[in-house]
């Protein structure tokens, strides 16, 4: 065991603050990563505050943090795919049963046993998991992806949550040339979507409640660009998406996406409102529409999505903030004022 610095919630309304943790030894099968950047996930701001307490209590103290590139500095005895000195991510999921039917189809998000990065039971120390707003983690090989070294570290990092959680659905759900795609919500997520949709080969439609984003969202791969509160620019789209991802954070209107779905179209939510969604079942019904949910992807999928943004020189648009500015970095989270993630550069944790 040796200590870490990290920047932890003491409880759910306390702003984050320093903090030492303890990280086990690399056992023979672990890595020991230096972390360099660690994105700002909305989850981390729900988790933070017990926002999930119904479904994922906090458990104090809570470091956040799941999108994690960063230099490995040790590797155990039996590690194979990871030397020192290669770069390395780690994104939501640290661990899983490993013998599930979930597991044995390579679907490991979905193990009824999964370990998340943090807030969940550490196997090693006891207690819970501590996530990526530290200097350094250990986590086991199979657990590790591999970083395309053409790729900014910065912007890379968004990739282990935002970026895996939007390409998957659209995989899943068959978005290529050819098909009409929207995306709801131009935050963190919601412009990863767009860059996947993008080079998908889709047509693209983004969704905002927010105007000021209009000129980002045909840049970040939009074809076209919907200011969500007006009524007649939705009307115009009525029943024809073949798929939308819905990456909004709070409580919202999903049956007005839900109409603009054509036959067999699909809404997948990836957002994690605190309360359930109203869903207005005719208009499922009447088109044979789908409604449906998505989690992060598993390691095969986030690897594929790595290489992928690697040939297609596919980032996230960061802010790279000092760890120090976190808490700022919470309120303008909340309200939507990031372009369009936060990606904290690690190293402004060494000089605490
Ligand atoms: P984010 O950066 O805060 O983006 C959310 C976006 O939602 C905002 O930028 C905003 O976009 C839109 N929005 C905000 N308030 C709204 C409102 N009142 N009505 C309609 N739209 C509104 O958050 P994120 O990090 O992308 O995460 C989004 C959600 O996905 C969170 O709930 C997070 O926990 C969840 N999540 C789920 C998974 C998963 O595996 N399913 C993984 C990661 C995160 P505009 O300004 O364009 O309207
Ligand atoms: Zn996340």
């Amino acid at each position: 065991m040796y200590n870490a610095k990290a920047y932890s919630a003491a409880n759910a309304t306390s702003p984050l603050a320093q903090a030492t943790i303890a990280r086990r030894d690399p056992t023979e099968t672990d890595v020991q990563i230096e972390i360099l950047f660690c994105g700002i996930c909305h989850s981390d701001v729900h988790q933070a505050r017990n926002e999930w307490s119904g479904v994922m209590p906090t458990v104090y103290p809570c470091v956040p943090g799941h999108e994690i590139v960063g230099r490995v500095t040790k590797v155990g005895s039996a590690v194979k795919k990871f030397k020192q000195g290669d770069l390395a991510a780690v994104g939501c999921l640290v661990d899983s049963d490993r013998t599930c039917p979930e597991c044995r189809a390579g679907l490991e998000q979905f193990c009824p046993n999964l370990i998340l990065t943090y807030n969940f039971p550490d196997k090693h120390l006891g207690g819970v998991t501590y996530g990526g707003y530290s200097d350094s983690v250990v986590v086991d090989e199979n657990f590790v992806l591999s970083v395309p070294s053409n790729l900014d570290l910065a912007g890379a990092a968004p990739l282990l949550c935002a970026g895996i959680t939007t390409y998957s659905p659209m995989r899943h759900w068959g978005v290529t040339k050819g098909k009409k795609v929207g995306v709801v919500g131009l935050g963190g997520l919601g412009h990863m979507g767009v860059k996947f949709a993008h080079a998908l080969g889709a047509y693209t439609v983004v969704f905002t409640t927010s105007p000021g984003k209009k000129d980002d969202a045909l840049r970040l791969g939009g074809d076209e660009v919907v200011i969500s509160k007006n009524a007649d620019e939705m009307a115009k789209h009525a029943g024809s998406f073949d798929f939308i991802l819905d990456a909004v954070a709070v409580e919202h209107d999903v049956n007005a996406y839900i109409q603009l779905l054509r036959r067999d179209g699909n809404l997948t939510m990836v957002g994690a409102p605190e309360k359930p969604l109203p869903v207005s079942v005719f208009g499922l019904i009447f088109a044979r529409r789908s409604f449906s949910g998505s989690l992060i992807g598993s390691i095969a999928e986030t690897q594929e999505m790595l290489d992928f943004c690697g040939q297609n020189n596919i980032i996230s648009d960061v802010e790279v903030i000092p760890i120090q500015k976190v808490n700022e970095a919470y309120e303008r989270v909340i309200k939507s004022d990031v372009k369009y993630r936060f990606s904290i550069d690690m190293a402004s944790l060494k000089s605490e």
